[in-house]
């Protein structure tokens, strides 16, 4: 048996199943990633679909992954190409008899799959696939089908808890020396990638770096160093700096570390240091995460329509004034714009603030929610599709908000940044 795990968003060696299986009998196992040059073409609004933040933070991750699989003695082949040309060429190059990839179900990524299949001959190659990006796996939630997921958070949330158990980590160990051979083709830059480099924004909240690694010195960091997971809940609405919350998503949204490995970094911060509501409420959080997986399954394409999954009928307007406004922070409301110089400078924003920026554009201005959410994929360093665009529908009042509401930005500025220090930090003076 030869077997090919390939890498997508599950950029991590440990508690990844797909590497799990495909290595465990100790047979030939390669992994390869394809960075799909359409994923960094310019849109026709005029901005690219990855930027430059998730992007470098993507190279960082795959150099890390490259050399923790060379520990394991598994070699990884990476390319700046089509996965529908380089998957079939390497199945070909290696005899590979098995694919083994994370399961995703989101229009592009299905079209892709199909792709690949075209160009394999599919009685030679088995086709294995694994949810692997949520917290409680599929096999087990208490609902015998997806189209069950109530609509309502936390109907889903008590449920689950209730009845379904986290599925320990799975380890990987090394493969046989034979096995890993080095691959020639190097890492590209930013600039093959055609992007521009550049340097940490001096008031970034936190200096993201990719890889798993680095993903674990987090948890290290911000649990058991700082002991901050014990106040998260009463920290998790802040605006500055890098402790207010567990600054985990774009590590999340990567793979570079897994939902259930934090559930279970958790579950030892609780039995050695401290178990408290602020503790649960991370665990809380990745819920809502899971949550929003699990309506993009229910739902499908609808996720992305104008119209939501409520299937809501607003008159949305689509300005490229206005646009050009709140995406270079140029409102009438200082909280909007510091939010949004924030993530123009440095790829990221606070939940809080996300929520405020979405609220304004899509309820306040009643502009087209799916513009200003596509904006959100190309510059966000944590985009992860289903947490993006359910949020999205949520706060533009076609998901699942129960209550509808809309944000008084004022009013959440004076809560939040009473001292006004965050609009200061990034509003041009
Ligand atoms: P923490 O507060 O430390 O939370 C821990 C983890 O829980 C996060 O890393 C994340 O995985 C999960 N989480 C927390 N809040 C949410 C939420 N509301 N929905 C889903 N998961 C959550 N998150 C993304 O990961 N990718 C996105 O593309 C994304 N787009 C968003 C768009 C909008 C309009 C809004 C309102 C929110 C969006 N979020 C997204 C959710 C949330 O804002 C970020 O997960 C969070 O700010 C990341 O910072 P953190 O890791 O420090 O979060």
């Amino acid at each position: 048996m030869n077997n090919l795990v390939w890498f997508r968003n599950d950029l991590r060696v440990q508690d990844n199943n797909s590497l799990f299986e495909a290595s465990k009998n100790k047979e030939n196992t390669i992994g390869v990633y394809c960075l799909d040059p359409r994923q960094f073409e310019t849109n026709k609004h005029g901005f690219k679909k990855t930027e430059k933040f998730r992007a470098k933070f993507l190279l960082e991750t795959l150099r890390d992954l490259k050399n923790n699989l060379a520990d394991l003695n598994i070699p990884l082949y990476i390319f700046h190409d089509i996965p529908e040309k380089v998957v079939p060429e390497l199945i070909n190059k290696h005899a590979i008899t098995n694919l083994f990839l994370q399961k995703e179900w989101t229009p592009d990524e299905v079209l892709i799959n199909n792709k690949v299949k075209e160009n394999i001959n599919r009685t030679e190659v088995k086709w294995i696939e694994t949810y692997d990006q949520f917290l409680f796996h599929p096999n087990d939630i208490p609902y015998v089908s997806f189209d069950k997921i109530p609509e309502v958070f936390t109907e889903f949330r008590k449920k689950c808890e209730k009845e379904s158990k986290i599925r320990p980590c799975v380890s990987i160990t090394a493969m046989p020396k034979e096995n890993f051979f080095v691959t020639s083709n190097i890492i590209p830059s930013l600039e093959d990638l055609g992007l521009e480099n550049f340097k940490l924004h001096k008031n970034a909240a936190f200096p993201f770096r990719g890889g798993e690694t680095n993903a674990l010195k987090r948890i290290e960091h911000y649990f058991f160093e700082t002991e901050n997971l014990s106040v998260y809940k009463k920290t998790r609405n802040g605006l500055i700096g890098e402790s207010y919350s567990s600054k985990l998503s774009a590590w999340l949204a990567n793979g570079s570390i897994s939902a259930r490995t934090i559930y279970w970094e958790v579950q030892n911060y609780e039995r050695e240091i401290c178990k408290n509501e602020d503790t649960y409420w991370l665990i809380f959080e990745l819920i809502w995460r899971d949550y929003f997986k699990y309506i993009s399954l229910k739902h499908g394409d609808k996720i992305f329509k104008l119209n939501g999954i409520l299937n809501k009928e607003y008159e949305w307007k689509l300005n490229d004034k206005a646009f050009r406004q709140w995406t270079n922070g140029n409102t009438r409301e200082p909280f909007v714009n510091a939010n949004m110089i924030e993530l123009q400078k440095t790829g990221f924003m606070s939940n809080r603030g996300r929520q405020n920026v979405a609220s304004y554009w899509a309820k306040e201005w009643e502009q087209d929610w799916r513009i200003a959410a596509k904006y959100f994929e190309s510059m966000l360093i944590d985009y992860d599709v289903h947490s993006n665009y359910g949020n999205w529908m949520y706060n533009a009042g076609v998901g699942n908000d129960p209550r509808d509401r809309k944000f008084n930005i004022k009013r959440q500025a004076e809560m939040y940044d009473a001292k006004g220090e965050y609009q200061d930090l990034w509003n041009k003076k």
